[in-house]
């Protein structure tokens, strides 16, 4: 079974695009994986990092449709839809801004928490060593979704004020899925990110320690202005010569360990 990452906290501009983007560019550039990337936000941040540019053939939204009305979808559909990035050396999903209308069509369908599950069936997963998932800032269906098709989850908090709000709610939404349609889920690591040395964020990272200790990876990114400018570049970190990089390949080598 390959290894299905959503990458997922309710709370926006987290580095959960960034997160994703960058871990997956990793795994493939520095430890040969291959890497299937899945944007199921509607803002498709992750697409736009990817270069996708839409032009008019289907994306994430008119899978999701199509799963919706019949129930399934072809695994020739599904392959249509996924592209290959020569800069981060992934192939992905993408995603539009029409997906946030498939996302209330979802809330009717029959057996709405796994519709990303019948699309992501193992015909196309196989293919893959990792697909990690970049997940909506909400606590919605999309987001059932995902953690319904994933085995593992990676929640990147911001060593902020405030950061650990919502985690609550996030984990027992985890641990009820894990108790009804996904006994396999688990969080596989809490990723601080945005870590700077103000007492603010040293504070949050201490607190983070003390609440989920092994669960915290070792491994934190640090905020730096490069974050921005890889994703303006579309640029994958790993090959610029930066902290990001160091600390995005550590976590890329906690990933494969865990
Ligand atoms: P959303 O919840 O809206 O999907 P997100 O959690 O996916 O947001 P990103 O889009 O990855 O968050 O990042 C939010 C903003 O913060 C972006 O402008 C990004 O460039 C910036 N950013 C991400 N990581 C870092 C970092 N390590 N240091 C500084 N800025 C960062
Ligand atoms: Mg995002």
């Amino acid at each position: 079974m390959s290894n299905i990452i959503a990458v997922s906290n309710q709370k926006g501009g987290v580095s959960k695009t960034t997160s994703t983007y960058n871990l997956g560019a990793c795994l493939s550039h520095k430890y040969n994986k291959k890497v299937l990337l899945i944007d199921i936000d509607p803002q498709a941040n992750l697409s736009e990092y990817l270069g996708y540019e839409p032009d008019g053939t289907e994306t994430m939204t008119q899978l999701i449709m199509s799963a919706c009305m019949t129930g399934s979808v072809s695994c020739d559909m599904v392959k249509s839809t996924i592209r290959h990035c020569d800069a981060a050396k992934v192939d992905y999903i993408p995603s539009d801004i029409n997906l946030a209308s498939s996302e209330s069509l979802m809330t009717t369908a029959l057996s709405r928490e796994t519709i990303l599950k019948r699309i992501l069936t193992e015909d196309i997963t196989k293919e893959y060593d990792y697909v990690i998932i970049d997940c909506l800032p909400s606590l919605g269906t999309l987001l059932i979704n995902a953690l319904a098709a994933c085995n593992n989850v990676l929640i990147p908090v911001q060593t902020q004020k405030f950061s650990m709000d919502g985690l609550q709610a996030l984990e027992a939404l985890i641990k009820q899925i894990r108790n009804t349609i996904n006994p396999d889920l688990r969080i596989i690591g809490i990723l601080p990110t945005m870590t700077d040395r103000t007492l603010i964020s040293r504070t949050a990272l201490t607190t983070l320690e003390e609440i989920y200790g092994e669960l915290l990876f070792e491994t934190s990114i640090s905020k730096s202005i490069e974050a921005a400018k890889s994703s303006e570049s579309k640029k994958p970190l790993c090959c610029i010569d930066c902290k990001l990089a160091t600390e995005y390949n550590s976590l890329a080598w906690e990933v494969l360990k865990r």
